[in-house]
């Protein structure tokens, strides 16, 4: 049977990626039809009744002003002008992100900006079923059946083709893959993570700055907090699986205050709930998804988290589903059928995924390991005399990730020569006074060509 195109496509999945997906979809005419596991969080609430937020940066903005949304979001959103190191025994730090308030990155509650896209989602005209879990998936009859959690009715439901935006444990995958295996490959992460917060102050302020992501870096293991809008922040905890300290050491409320007492002492006051927090909040796992094969034919593709779930630590993960939610509604406009346009789309993708993958997984070590150590600022200060004499030509990685819309792989690509370089000219030296700065710009003309030139944003 061949894909008829006033026949709905049929999005599995209304988080994040799947709710921006309906809404470009639907904006071009599309039929759409969007089944999401979860009741209504505009009208149930959300899941956990807890405030969490992400980071959100260049690529996720571009995506949302694709689906009309950049303002509505930016209204609720919190500007992050850097890093808060709170090295242990000194006064916290703000390191940039970027030059000035231009290069920025914004907080914004995971649950608002889920329900601004599902608003906008029906408002561009597609349908979202709630409480509808995908169970099953005959790709030869074209046959799927969904299943409501609480009522266990099962409805059946015939579709030209799946779009799979149904998260890190996507049933759409299990099924596909169970037809053409997928290739699939999960990392799991040797740390896990949990939830905490920092109430607002009584009168509603916020008890620390704003306008920063706090880390707490302390080797092993490492403690963040972003702002909420309301004031309080979102703090989450990550620590290894086991070892000391481990979520297996650190396992009630008394032992999380000790530990905050021993390694965090400046946030313990800002926490009163933390030991009834930490002993209701589940630990979450974290790891990396791979796929050698993103689609069946015309049938069924996956995106966002269901193509390449990855570690938070780059604050990308939606922002890199934002980013295929917009490749792949071009490649649908491109190309008349599914197949092709699918095909496309996991040329374009997936080695840009891979990327940030593998960059997401570094910044790991970079943030509870390296961001107090002397090495590590040398090396940031040459880069931005660097990026000073060389603006076209040496841009910081996290500049290329966070601010631009620069392919995923060809950030990677350049960070990798430009960390060589900076370990080179930085080797054996204190202080940038020792840096031989002018070699080292010499050796940026010699290996990076002018980013302009290699890299246009699709
Ligand atoms: P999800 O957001 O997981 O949405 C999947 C949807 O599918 C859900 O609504 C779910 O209910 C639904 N669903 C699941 N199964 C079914 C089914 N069988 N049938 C129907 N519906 C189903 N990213 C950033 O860009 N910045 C950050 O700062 C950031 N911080 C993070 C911090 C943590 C601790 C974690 C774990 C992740 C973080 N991420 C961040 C990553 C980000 O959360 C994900 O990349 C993003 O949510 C992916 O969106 P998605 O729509 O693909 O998947």
């Amino acid at each position: 049977m061949n894909p008829s195109p006033d026949r709905p496509l049929t999005l599995v999945g209304g988080g994040l990626a799947g709710a921006l997906m309906a809404t470009l979809l639907a904006r071009r005419g599309r039929r759409v039809e969007v089944y999401e596991r979860r009741p209504d969080p505009r009208v149930h609430g959300t899941e956990t009744g807890r405030s969490i937020n992400l980071a959100l940066a260049e690529r996720g903005l571009h995506a949302l002003g694709q689906a009309g949304l950049r303002e509505r979001v930016m209204e609720r959103a919190v500007m992050m002008r850097g890093r808060m190191v709170h090295a242990e025994g000194q006064p916290p730090a703000l390191h940039r992100y970027g030059r000035d308030d231009s290069e920025v990155i914004w907080s914004v509650s995971r649950a608002t900006l889920n329900m601004l896209l599902l608003d906008a989602a029906e408002r561009a005209g597609a349908r979202i079923h709630f409480d509808r879990r995908l169970v099953e998936a005959d790709f030869a009859r074209r046959h799927a059946v969904f299943e409501g959690i609480n009522d266990r009715a099962r409805i059946g439901l015939d579709f030209d083709t799946l779009i799979g935006a149904d998260g890190a444990g996507s049933a759409l995958r299990r099924a596909m893959d169970a037809v053409a295996p997928l290739g699939q490959r999960a990392e799991l992460l040797d740390h896990g993570y949990k939830e905490l917060e920092i109430p607002p102050t009584e009168d509603g302020g916020f008890r620390i700055e704003p306008h920063a992501l706090h880390i707490w870096p302390r080797g092993g293991y490492m403690c963040i907090a972003l702002p909420n809008a309301e004031g309080s922040f979102t703090v989450t905890l990550f620590l290894p699986n086991r070892g000391d300290p481990s979520f297996a050491s650190v396992v009630t409320g008394g032992e999380a205050r000790a530990l905050f007492a021993r390694d965090f002492p400046d946030a313990l006051p800002l926490m009163p709930d933390l030991a009834e927090h930490f002993a209701l909040h589940p630990v979450g796992t974290l790891g990396t998804l791979y796929l050698d094969r993103w689609h069946l034919d015309g049938r069924a593709v996956l995106l966002g988290d269901a193509a390449h779930a990855m570690v938070p630590f780059h604050g990308q993960g939606m922002n890199c589903a934002f980013e295929d939610c917009v490749a792949l509604d071009r490649l649908l406009a491109e190309h008349g059928d599914h197949e092709t346009a699918f095909a496309a789309f996991a040329a374009e993708r997936a080695p840009n995924a891979a990327a940030i993958q593998a960059m997401a997984l570094e910044n790991y070590v970079e943030m509870r390991d390296r961001v107090d150590d002397a090495d590590y600022l040398l090396q940031r200060e040459l880069a931005a005399a660097l990026a000073a004499r060389q603006p076209a030509r040496f841009v910081p990685r996290y500049t290329m990730v966070t601010f631009m819309r620069v392919p995923y792989a060809v950030a990677y690509a350049r960070g990798q020569v430009q960390a060589a370089l900076l370990a080179e000219a930085t080797a054996g030296k204190a202080t940038l006074a020792e840096v031989d700065i002018d070699a080292a710009e010499r050796a940026v003309l010699e290996r990076l060509a002018p980013l302009d030139e290699v890299a246009e944003p699709a």
